[in-house]
């Protein structure tokens, strides 16, 4: 079973979920024509199926080797990687300045689902690269970005993003890695980095690191870290390669999915030290890294989108094949498709819902970053930063929570089949395990949502959108559709919940941190299940403005009643869960130590 791209809910999803429409009419984009959207998502879309969707299994089957010191990817895998660069797709929304197409990151998160869902292990090795040019262009120095950014841009060179070693994974602030200064200007890195995605294999000739090390009177902790390019090979003058750098893989991890992502320990300085240039100023690197990070948070989300999507396909072809029992009341001779029994039903419902909440929401934080970077209002900039900034942990956290449970609802409906590696339903379960833990864990994202992006600014990011939402609630409510069901009314509960949770949290965040902390995952779930039922209901009265524009408009009202009166409708339990949860969490010591 092949991958096709969800070209018009990604479209809905788009223009009318995320708002890119009216960004867009706003000015906020300048001259960007919306119109060549469907055309980029098609012949992704086309790639996707062609090129990379094949190589899924052979890529799972075969897995990564490490011999003679060369790490060697599965069969297919090179040459899929240099038509990507031929295809420009790497360029997506690389700066124009160094060869990309500039077009907005709206466009390349939408892609970036589909590169995922098509084949998420191959997705992973772009996906770390555009943080890595991202970082590169906002503090790197013009003759850094003379070498490295034209080569990162067109995907020539990729990047990896180096912060994990073996006593610092959550805890960044207590890496060890060592750089000290050279005579001429450059640095020595030493140390040992482990799970570094992509640090080392066979589909280019070069690769650029971006690793995080601490010079020897660098303060303790993250005040302390600075942010070095070391190249594989160093770069001569005219731009050929040079010398092999001091940065080797020393070893591969053996793991539950992502079979064909290499995910390597590298070690540094067993040579004398591996050359390094500073991006951005000594001390400041964690700085840089977020600017890699919230990027790379965002397309974590949407591979968990990808694979949530690709593993509804996948269900609902064997759905429709698969016959066992009889609908009540069917009047067929021999068995019925499985897809006739209201619990499949339900279960793909599931699948197909949540995929469509958490896309919007990602497309959501995406526009939002844009408008934030292009617009020339200064407030409507401040206002598009406060929103992405709230929006990157719930994009994350929520969209691979989603991404997980779609891909263990996809084994389930392949029922022992499922469980058989051959209808690879097992294959997207294993590979979305990671999801939620890289990137910073899901668990972090929480702690990020609580005492950052709500407390910032005593909660204004969350009332703006709060409001926002509201106004969706009221046209869905003015609608008077009765194939809305209870939308409207589900939805504003969850609203009234959200905000009743958010005012106790905010408050608690200062007096009693704690309970914040304990409440602070099934805070993040409510927020991504209120937000993304509120995004789908808006966008089904979009798609009914549209007429057909988007496939029929009663499907997606169906998907926006389905996952409010499913999922959305949770709020009301979760606000208990925050606020008469904390006390049993904090005082469980006797029960998990006892
Ligand atoms: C396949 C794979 C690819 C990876 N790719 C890269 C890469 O390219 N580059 C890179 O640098 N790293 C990479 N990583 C590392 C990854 O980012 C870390 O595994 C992740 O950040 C978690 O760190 P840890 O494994 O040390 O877990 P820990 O930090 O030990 O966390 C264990 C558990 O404790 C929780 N926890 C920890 N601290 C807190 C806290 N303060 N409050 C509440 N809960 C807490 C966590 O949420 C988690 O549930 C990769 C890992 C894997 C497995």
């Amino acid at each position: 079973m092949t991958y096709r791209a969800p070209i018009n809910d990604m479209l809905l999803a788009l223009n009318h979920g995320a708002g890119l429409a009216a960004a867009v009419k706003a000015g906020h984009y300048g001259d960007f024509d919306g119109d060549i959207t469907a055309a980029v998502l098609e012949e992704a879309g086309k790639f996707a199926s062609d090129v990379l969707a094949p190589l899924n299994t052979v890529g799972d089957d075969n897995g990564i080797k490490l011999a003679d010191g060369k790490v060697t990817t599965a069969p297919g895998w090179p040459d899929a990687y240099q038509r990507w660069i031929a295809g420009g797709w790497n360029a997506v929304a690389g700066p124009e300045e160094f060869g990309g197409q500039g077009l907005p990151l709206a466009i390349n998160a939408a892609c970036v689902e589909i590169w995922s869902g098509a084949n998420i292990a191959f997705g992973l090795c772009p996906l770390l690269t555009l943080s890595a040019i991202e970082a590169l262009d906002a503090h790197g120095s013009a003759e850094l970005k003379k070498i490295y950014l034209e080569k990162l841009v067109s995907g020539a060179w990729p990047g990896t993003m180096q912060l994990t070693e073996p006593q610092a994974g959550s805890d960044v602030g207590s890496l060890r890695s060592r750089a000290e200064r050279a005579d001429d200007g450059s640095y020595r890195i030493s140390g040992t980095k482990i799970f570094i995605t992509y640090g080392d294999h066979d589909m280019t000739d070069n690769i650029v690191h971006f690793v995080l090390a601490r010079l020897p009177d660098a303060p303790a902790g993250t005040k302390g870290i600075s942010l070095f390019l070391i190249p594989k090979f160093l770069v001569n003058a005219d731009g050929s390669l040079g010398a092999r750098n001091d940065i080797y893989c020393s070893g591969i991890e053996h793991k539950l999915g992502m079979h064909a992502a290499p995910t390597c320990t590298m070690t540094m300085g067993d040579h004398g030290g591996a050359v390094g240039y500073l991006i951005g100023e000594e001390n400041r690197g964690m700085l840089c890294m977020f600017t890699m990070m919230n990027q790379a948070r965002l397309a974590v989300g949407l591979e968990g989108v990808g694979i949530a999507d690709r593993a509804y396909q996948g269900a609902l072809a064997y759905a429709q094949e698969r016959r066992q029992g009889r609908a009540l009341g069917s009047k067929s001779q021999g068995m019925d498709p499985i897809i006739v029994h209201p619990d499949v039903k339900r279960m793909l419902l599931q699948m197909r819902a949540a995929a469509g909440a958490a896309r919007s929401i990602c497309y959501a934080t995406a526009v939002a970053l844009d408008v934030a970077a292009r617009a020339t209002d200064a407030k409507v900039k401040a206002d598009a930063a406060a929103r992405g900034a709230l929006l990157t942990p719930i994009a994350k956290a929520f969209s691979t929570d989603i991404g997980n449970e779609a891909a263990s609802l996809g084994v389930q409906i392949h029922g022992g089949m499922g469980f058989i590696e051959e209808t690879g339903a097992a294959q997207h379960l294993r590979d979305a395990r990671i999801l939620p833990i890289y990137e910073g864990t899901n668990g972090i994202q929480a702690i990020d949502l609580v005492t950052r992006k709500l407390a910032a600014n005593g909660g204004a990011a969350v009332w703006a959108l709060l409001e926002e939402l509201s106004g969706i609630v009221k046209r869905v409510e003015a609608s008077n559709d009765p194939a809305f069901g209870t939308t409207g009314a589900k939805l504003r509960d969850a609203l009234g919940a959200l905000e009743r949770t958010s005012r106790w949290l905010l408050e608690r965040v200062s007096t009693a941190p704690n309970d914040a902390l304990a409440g602070a995952t099934p805070y993040l779930r409510m927020f991504g299940g209120t937000l993304g039922g509120c995004m789908l209901a808006g966008q089904a009265l979009a798609a009914r403005d549209a007429g057909d524009g988007f496939g029929d408009p009663a499907r997606h009202v169906t998907l926006a009643r389905f996952f409010a009166e499913n999922v959305t409708v949770q709020a009301g339990a979760l606000e208990r869960t925050v606020m008469d949860g904390a006390e049993a969490v904090n005082g469980a010591d006797a029960v998990l130590l006892g």
